[in-house]
């Protein structure tokens, strides 16, 4: 077993590291740009570079690359070599300050939507100082914000950035007005990460999982997840080996990788870290889902990241668990004992209220995608209808305060299991919810909308403006008034009278909800083709422009590559399911009832009876028959899709044609699939993946 003390952040150039290897006024320049903000003293970054690449040669490490996050989702590296040349053939090992903060990929190759007519190939990476550089596979990776030539965000992390800016800049005026002098707030996260385990030997057989991350066919397995068996059970050795190095190559990223345990589905586990800044979070999200995948390799499994590998047992998620601190520690969200009587919490939270209702649309635009759609609203995880769940405590304190009656507090509750030699403790004034999609859990908000493969940028990147938002309005109107408090109280009366819809702390899995959503004017926004235009409405570019999150063209761009993805993702798919019908499934339907064929027609030969044989082949060839003509129809959907031109246009005919038609040849499919015998299965069941 590895010294995990010692092993913790070894391939991080982190703080320590800096401040052994750094003079002393580099060091405190650099962490002042870090914790402060302030702007990077350009001879730092050479002496920065310099430290970065011989503590990285020392670990054996012999290339450079600026990592950053594109629109794609995921992240990207270009690795270049530390070596110059020196003349005489010779060469030393050099990384200059210019090199650490500026790259300049080619651009056009990454998503840009709209803005590849304006932009030129041109691309600049810059260096993110707040994210520690770290080692993987034995490159020096440099976080770093991705720009086009012209200056307009090509990623992921810059608006993530200047979302953390602008909810620090509004956070702090709002505390000034309670006295608290701070110079800079970061909001948190703690991301809970769910993911499927699966045999790498059967993964290679089905052309589904390989190339669209989830199985388009797949009949039910006899046992399925009804026995509650697998959500917390003992981990099978082969994934414990896989959670234990998994934990260790994370935890030498630094990474607080801290809880695991099976999930719900077979097959289905989740890590959780312990919570950080929102920036680091993400990239360390990112890293994560890397390195879960790698890993998986290593052990002959693979890991699968989809929101719905598998119809009938539940998909995978993230609950993004949110808060807002200062620099220092301080959780703003935070009610203490007294909460009815901690002003500055009921701002904050009426804040977050305000920021939820108003901007429904851009938190479910943040969760959108044609894999999140298969789990939003289908019983495993919570609908397309945002509300808010605040448990019965605060429910409480928020009713009194709209009221106007007096509030009292609930007791706390001592909890007693019966059996003496068990301690007693303290209940909590509150249970939880589970099927809330964005619920108060003790001293953060847990976001619970987003998919597993997400990066959590964009839900954070909402989260953040939208809280920003408010809390800019909060502040222009508190800011002068004569009393203070007795401002604030009404502030936060009015806030919560007039937000009041969104918190539902009842049942959202329940139909009736759906009802109640609507009679309450909530959005449901059920589809990602339905969410994505929402993004691009007057009052979002108004709302992102406010704050200087993103330009309108930048956020007509974002809505097209979104709209394109979910488009391209769903075509991928037709295609992958129209080339199993046609290579798998039909040959091994013709051919087991070929085979079935012949032996009815040998037992004739001998006068016996083949009635089984008979039927089954019947059976059979009418299935094929009209999966066939299935299949037709599905195919006939790509030209239709294609010759439409607008993004918006091709989402909707995704939903309203395209998925239908590969809904109805899936089911056709998977009729097919349990009529055939074991050895004629056209590749591994549902039965082979979830249970090996
Ligand atoms: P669960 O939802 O499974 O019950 P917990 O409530 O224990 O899990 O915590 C879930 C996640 O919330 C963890 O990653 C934890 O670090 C994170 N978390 C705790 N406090 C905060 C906070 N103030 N800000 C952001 N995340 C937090
Ligand atoms: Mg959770």
């Amino acid at each position: 077993m590895a010294n995990i003390p010692e092993l913790f952040g070894s391939n991080v150039f982190s703080e320590n590291t800096m401040r052994e290897r750094l003079p002393k006024s580099v060091f405190k320049s650099l962490i002042a740009t870090i914790q402060k903000g302030s702007e990077l003293e350009p001879t730092v970054a050479t002496v920065v570079a310099n430290a970065m690449k011989d503590w990285a040669i020392e670990k054996g490490v012999t290339h450079f690359t600026h990592w950053f996050q594109p629109m794609t989702g995921i992240t990207a590296e270009k690795h270049d070599s530390f070596i110059s040349p020196q003349g005489a053939g010779a060469v030393i090992m050099e990384f200059s300050g210019k090199e650490l903060i500026k790259g300049e990929p080619d651009a056009s190759s990454f998503p840009s939507g709209g803005l590849r007519a304006t932009f030129e190939a041109r691309g600049y990476t810059a260096w993110d100082p707040t994210s520690p550089a770290f080692i993987k596979d034995g490159i020096l990776c440099i976080p770093t914000v991705f720009l086009s030539y012209s200056g307009e965000v090509l990623d992921m992390k810059t608006p993530l950035l200047r979302s953390m800016e602008a909810v620090s800049q509004q956070a702090v005026r709002v505390l000034k007005l309670f006295g608290y002098g701070v110079s800079r707030v970061i909001t948190t996260v703690g991301p809970e990460q769910e993911y499927f385990l699966v045999p790498k030997t059967l993964f290679d057989k089905r052309k589904d999982l390989v190339y669209t991350g989830r199985t388009l066919f797949g009949a039910p397995s006899p046992k399925g997840q009804e026995l509650e068996d697998q959500y917390f059970g003992a981990i099978r050795p082969c994934v414990a080996a896989y959670m234990a190095e998994l934990n260790e190559e994370l935890w030498k990223l630094g990474i607080l990788a801290k809880t695991q345990h099976n999930e719900v589905a077979p097959a289905q586990h989740e890590l959780a870290p312990i919570f950080g800044n929102t920036n680091i979070a993400t990239d360390h999200n990112q890293l994560t889902m890397e390195i879960m995948k790698k890993v998986a390799e290593k052990h002959g499994l693979v890991c699968l990241l989809h929101e719905k590998p598998f119809a009938g047992v539940n998909g995978s998620g993230k609950h993004n668990n949110w808060s807002i601190s200062t620099a220092d520690g301080v959780n703003l969200l935070e009610p203490g004992d007294k909460p009815y009587d901690n002003l500055r919490f009921l701002l904050f939270l009426a804040a977050v209220i305000a920021a939820v209702d108003e901007h429904q649309d851009l938190l479910r635009v943040s969760v959108a995608s044609a894999a999140n759609d298969h789990r939003l609203g289908a019983n495993e995880a919570p609908p397309a209808v945002i509300s808010m769940f605040l448990g019965d405590e605060l429910a409480g304190v928020l009713e009194a305060i709209s009221s106007g009656d007096a509030y009292v507090p609930v007791a706390g509750i001592k909890m007693s299991s019966g059996v003496q030699s068990v301690p007693d403790f303290k209940k909590d004034t509150t249970d939880r919810n589970r099927t809330s999609p964005f619920a108060f859990t003790g001293n953060k908000f847990e976001f619970r909308m987003l998919g597993s493969s997400n990066s959590i940028a964009e839900a954070n990147i909402v989260l953040n403006t939208i809280v920003a938002d408010v809390l800019a309005r909060f502040a222009d109107s508190l800011e002068g008034a004569a009393d203070f408090e007795s401002a604030a109280k009404a502030l936060i009366k009015e806030t919560v009278v007039k937000h009041a819809r969104i918190i539902f702390n009842g049942n959202n899995y329940a139909p009736e909800w759906l009802e109640e959503a609507a009679a309450r004017g909530l959005l449901n926004l059920r589809t990602a083709a339905d969410a994505f235009p929402y993004f691009e409405s007057a009052e979002n570019i108004a709302l992102f422009g406010r704050h200087g999150i993103f330009t309108e063209p930048e956020v007509l761009s974002r809505t097209e590559i979104m709209l394109e993805g979910y488009t391209k993702n769903i075509r991928i798919e037709v295609l992958t399911a129209s080339e199993m019908a046609q290579k798998d499934i039909i040959p091994a339907a013709v051919l087991y009832s070929a085979k079935l064929a012949k032996a009815a027609k040998d037992k004739a030969t001998l006068n016996i009876g083949a009635k089984t044989e008979i039927a089954l082949v019947e059976e059979i060839g009418a299935l094929i028959d009209s999966f066939a003509d299935a299949k037709a129809a599905l195919d006939a959907t790509v030209p239709a899709l294609d010759a439409l031109e607008e993004p918006a246009a091709q989402a909707a005919f995704c939903r309203d044609t395209v998925l239908p038609a590969l809904a109805a040849l899936r089911a056709i499919g998977d009729k097919i699939e349990p009529l055939l015998a074991r050895n004629a299965l056209p590749y591994p069941t549902y039965g082979d993946l979830l249970f090996y």
